[in-house]
């Protein structure tokens, strides 16, 4: 097969490069074995940017990263960089990935591997098999809204001010997003605002519902507002297939329900932006965890929410979702064999290092395949 698929692997720093490495070998894989083959571009950003070139992204990685199919990243940051300006801090570098790719749509799963059930904080039956997708618009609402700052008013006080706000073309372009990722799972999305007090919700609603009606009436639509949704995940989780929620609300639920998963190692998380012509996305993939200094260097890192972004990125950068199973399956198969890294290490289970961990990927990826 030719190498057309653009992919732009930046592994950052602390854990990154450990993390990424177990990736290289799973893509080497995937070459030798299923004939996929990358067009692959590695650079720096991050800390790592910051000492070769004094800033955290240059303009000519992004200039890659604006022309590749997809960017996978690792992590960025760490306690080198910490009092440095807030302008050209490791997080500037990711930042200024997610503006200039207009990554609008953040897609986080939060799935239960079976093998891992009791490592969450709910009862293992209320969450064993858990398989959601919560989807958050990560470009507009408060955090983006004018007016915003703090003010002193005449009588002295001060007053903080930030301001909710969504246009059509915003919700509509989210909203696609989540019908589309409905259509390809298990066709249930539950819309989540807060109608009954915001304006903003209210429209929401509205476009939600229009868009439904003229394109994807074939799709199970719900609406719950945003209070209730907090209390449904974590009551019955397994209620809902994807979730599409605004950039507030998202970042709140979204981290709910990472934690019924009970392991941060685990997480793997997707960004979307809008299609062009051909309908292609720009797209970054990333695990959810950070640099995790506190173990870098020492093989101690769990790749498997690295390999499962690289699955994503099978799935919905390049609609291989054969191959995404596969590697699904290969994961679900190492932790049912009792493998672990320290992060979700169960008694009488076998510690494994990052190398290992990938090379028990690699075996499973194997056997599948054979
Ligand atoms: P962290 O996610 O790096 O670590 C939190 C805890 O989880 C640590 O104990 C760590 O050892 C553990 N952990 C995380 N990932 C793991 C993995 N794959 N395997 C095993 N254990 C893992 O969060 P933090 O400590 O708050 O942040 C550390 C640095 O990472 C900071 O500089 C922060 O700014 C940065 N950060 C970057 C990103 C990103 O690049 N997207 C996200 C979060 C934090």
């Amino acid at each position: 097969m030719a190498a057309n698929k653009k992919l732009l692997i930046l592994p950052g720093d602390g854990i990154g490069p450990e993390v990424m490495g177990e990736v290289r070998r799973v893509i080497d894989w995937a070459d030798k074995r299923r004939h996929i083959s990358f067009d692959i571009s590695e650079d720096l950003a991050g800390g790592c940017a910051i000492d070769t070139h004094g800033v955290p992204i240059t303009d000519k990685t992004m200039e890659t990263a604006m022309s590749v199919d997809a960017v996978l990243l690792g992590a960025v940051g760490g306690p080198k960089w910490d009092g440095i300006d807030f302008n050209i801090r490791p997080e500037a570098g990711l930042l200024r990935l997610r503006k200039d790719l207009e990554l609008f749509a953040n897609l986080r799963p939060a799935l239960v591997f079976n093998a891992l059930a009791e490592a969450s904080s709910l009862k293992t039956e209320l969450v064993a098999g858990l398989d959601i997708m919560i989807l958050r618009e990560l470009t507009g609402g408060v955090y983006f809204g004018e007016p915003r700052g703090i003010e002193t008013l005449p009588d002295g006080q001060r007053r903080g001010v930030n301001t909710q706000v969504y246009t059509t073309s915003e919700i509509e372009r989210v909203a696609r997003v989540g019908f589309d990722l409905a259509r390809k799972r298990d066709n249930r999305l539950c819309s989540v605002e807060k109608a009954n007090v915001m304006e903003s919700g209210l429209l929401w609603r509205e476009v939600v519902t229009e868009l439904h009606q003229a394109e994807y009436s074939d799709v199970e639509l719900s609406h719950m507002l945003a209070d209730n949704c907090g209390m449904q995940l974590v009551r019955n989780p397994k209620q809902f297939d994807v979730i599409v929620t605004d950039n507030l609300f998202g970042d709140m639920l979204s981290d709910v329900a990472s934690m019924l998963t009970g392991s941060l190692g685990m997480l793997p998380s997707a960004s979307l932006g809008p299609a062009d012509e051909s309908g292609r996305r720009r797209a970054m993939y990333e695990p959810v965890h950070g640099t995790a200094p506190d173990i870098a260097g020492q093989s101690k890192a769990n790749p498997l929410a690295t390999i499962l972004s690289y699955s994503m990125m099978l799935r919905y950068s390049f609609d291989m979702a054969e191959d995404a199973d596969l590697v699904d399956k290969a994961v679900e198969n190492v932790l049912d064999s009792g493998l672990r890294t320290g992060d979700i290490m169960q008694p009488g289970k076998t510690l494994a290092s990052t190398g290992q961990m990938g090379d028990a990927v690699l075996a499973e990826l194997d056997k599948l395949a054979a």
